[in-house]
């Protein structure tokens, strides 16, 4: 349990392994989390995700799953991007937003990476309350450390006060 913890700030800036984007379907860039991760890594994550879609995703990548793309400029060796499902959109279904994590996790696995950044993937535009995204994001980040025994850090970046709270509360109620 004490691999996980929550950092309030910018999950651009991490000194982590890999950094999850909660991006959506196309892969080619938006707003929120996706711009500023565009915006830190430089242009050349975009031609990776270009890349992707030209070969293994022509029709993009489908909520809950999750694909990775070096994190060129950014401190983060990767960037897994996940779709988180748009609630405003009727995608109302919590078990896509657990499968965004646990499909992270398995994919920053498979790297190899020994720890992995999280924003509060669906809290934003896609609309899901930032307490049911920390109680699904809190068990799943717990089941894997249980289960698999792969990463030395798993951690939340929440970007101001009302999800700093949530994610702590999430975690707490846990201990
Ligand atoms: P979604 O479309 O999945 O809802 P958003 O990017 O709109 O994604 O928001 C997801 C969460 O990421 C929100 O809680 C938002 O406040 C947060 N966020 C936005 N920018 C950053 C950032 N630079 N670092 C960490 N979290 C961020």
């Amino acid at each position: 349990m004490g691999r996980i913890d929550i950092a309030e700030g910018d999950i651009t800036t991490q000194k982590v392994d890999a950094i999850v984007n909660a991006a959506n379907s196309s892969l080619l860039g938006g707003g929120g989390v996706d711009g500023a991760i565009h915006r830190a890594a430089g242009p050349e994550l975009l031609a990776a995700c270009r890349e992707l879609r030209a070969s293994t995703l022509p029709e993009g990548l489908p909520p809950g799953d999750a694909v990775a793309t070096p994190g060129f400029k950014l401190k983060a060796k990767w960037v897994v991007h996940t779709v988180g499902p748009n609630r405003r959109a009727g995608q109302t279904d919590p078990a896509v937003l657990r499968r965004c994590f646990a499909n992270s996790l398995a994919v920053a696995r498979g790297l190899r990476a020994r720890s992995i950044a999280f924003p509060a993937i669906g809290a934003g535009v896609y609309g899901w309350d930032v307490t049911e995204v920390a109680a699904i994001a809190m068990d799943v980040a717990l089941g894997h450390i249980a289960e698999r025994d792969t990463l030395d850090r798993i951690r939340f970046v929440t970007f101001g006060a009302e999800a700093t709270r949530a994610f702590e509360e999430a975690l707490g109620q846990r201990r």
